[in-house]
This record gives structure tokens, C-alpha cells and sequence, in this order.
């Protein structure tokens, strides 16, 4: 899976001076036949800059300056609806599969849940798009917060951009449909950095991820 970090801005501003912040956005796309199916999903980057002082935005709620300001990468940040605390959480991408899920009802269940948006569905493959609840109009469409694959009826595929984005997802999956689904395998996904003086993307590797045991107790984090 690649993530969107390749436009990163060749810097007239200061590079110690903020985060590079990633936003996705569903949009209809009014040239298509259904606007709705798939529609347009876009990725954009933003730069957003923040005072040496005021809690870094990676969520350690340690002044910037004595956090990410010296960091020599840029390990993007999402922002994350409903957070207790702290709005914007470091890009860690993670992917859950549920194995042997029955794709009938589960199908079915996703479909009828307005929290999540159907962009495809084809007979082997049925793809959602976690919006939020409720969910934020930006400047090209509507925010994500994560995604929903079906394959071939019996396999279920979620990826978040962060663990807080996939904890929130999870939490809204099970309260649709948790009786239907199995123990997840979970994997942290690769990240993509980027050198704040040379502007290369540098591929690394999470560390291992967190039990999986945990998302299934369905529980809120409040
Ligand atoms: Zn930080």
C-alpha cells in the first residue's frame, strides 16, 4: 500500500517551524454515471505551522520544542474526529483482516449503517468509506477516516491511517456488526517520512502492533 506523501512542498517556509498534515477526501463525481460509485477519493497535504511552545500536534503533549521541532524527518500528522484530547495524531497506518466472515450479513449490516459510505459494490468486492459520525464537509469533500473492504464474502479488510483513526473505526464496526465478526490478524503498515532538507521519502518499518484482543471488548475510550 502507498501513501500519499510524495507532494510534499519543496519548502519556501521554515522546516522546523510545523507538520506535514494529511487529509482524504471523498467527493461525487459528477462526469461519472453514478456520481456516488465510487466517486472521487483525494489526498492533499498541508503544512501547518505552530508555536515552539504549544503542544506538539504528534499527541506526546510535550511543547514542540522539545519534541518533533528537531526531528530531521517529517512523519506526517491526520487529523482524528472525536478525540479526547488531542486532534491530531502521527500517520502510523494499520490494516486488520477478519478471516471467514459471513460476507452476506455482514454485507448488509455495512450497507444499512449510515456511518459508513458504500463507493463500490460489486458481487466480489464491496468497498466502504468510515466518515465519521457526524461527518466534516471540508474544501474538497467529505473528510475519511478509514476504509471497509469485502472480498469475496468472507474476508474483511479495515485500514486506518493511525491507531486512534482505527480504534474509533473499530469501535463504530463492532457496534454495527460485532457479532459477525472474527479475531483480527493486525498489521502495522510501512511509513513513509520524508527528509526535511532534502525532500526524500525514506520507508521504514512500525514497530510490531498493538493486541488486537483489545478492539473486540467494543469498548469507547470515555
Ligand atoms: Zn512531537
Amino acid at each position: 500500500m502507498t501513501h500519499l506523501l510524495e507532494n510534499a512542498p519543496r519548502t519556501s517556509v521554515d522546516p522546523n517551524r510545523g507538520f506535514l498534515c494529511l487529509w482524504t477526501y471523498w467527493r461525487p463525481n459528477p462526469d461519472a454515471p453514478n456520481p456516488d460509485l465510487p466517486g472521487i477519493k483525494q489526498q492533499t497535504l498541508t503544512y501547518l505551522t505552530i508555536h515552539p511552545n504549544t503542544h506538539c500536534l504528534c499527541g506526546s503533549r510535550l511543547p514542540f520544542r522539545r519534541c518533533c521541532q528537531s526531528r530531521p524527518y517529517w512523519q506526517a500528522i491526520c487529523f482524528t474526529p472525536d478525540a479526547e484530547q488531542e486532534q491530531y495524531r502521527l500517520v502510523a497506518p494499520q490494516t486488520l483482516i477478519f478471516e471467514a466472515v459471513p460476507g452476506t450479513l455482514l454485507r448488509q449490516r455495512l450497507t444499512d449503517d449510515s456511518r459508513f459510505k458504500p463507493v463500490e459494490a460489486a458481487p466480489a468486492r464491496a468497498f466502504w468509506i468510515y466518515w465519521g459520525d457526524p461527518a466534516f464537509d471540508g474544501q474538497f469533500g467529505t473528510l475519511c477516516f478509514g476504509d471497509v473492504e469485502l472480498q469475496d464474502d468472507q474476508r474483511l479488510i479495515v485500514t486506518a491511517m493511525s491507531a486512534q483513526r482505527m480504534a474509533l473505526l473499530l469501535y463504530v464496526l463492532y457496534d454495527c456488526s460485532g457479532s459477525l465478526l472474527t479475531i483480527p490478524q493486525i498489521t502495522n503498515d510501512r511509513l513513509h517520512v520524508i527528509d526535511k532538507q532534502t525532500g526524500e521519502r525514506i520507508t521504514i518499518d512500525q514497530t510490531p502492533a498493538a493486541n488486537p484482543a483489545r478492539w473486540s471488548q467494543g469498548k469507547r475510550r470515555k
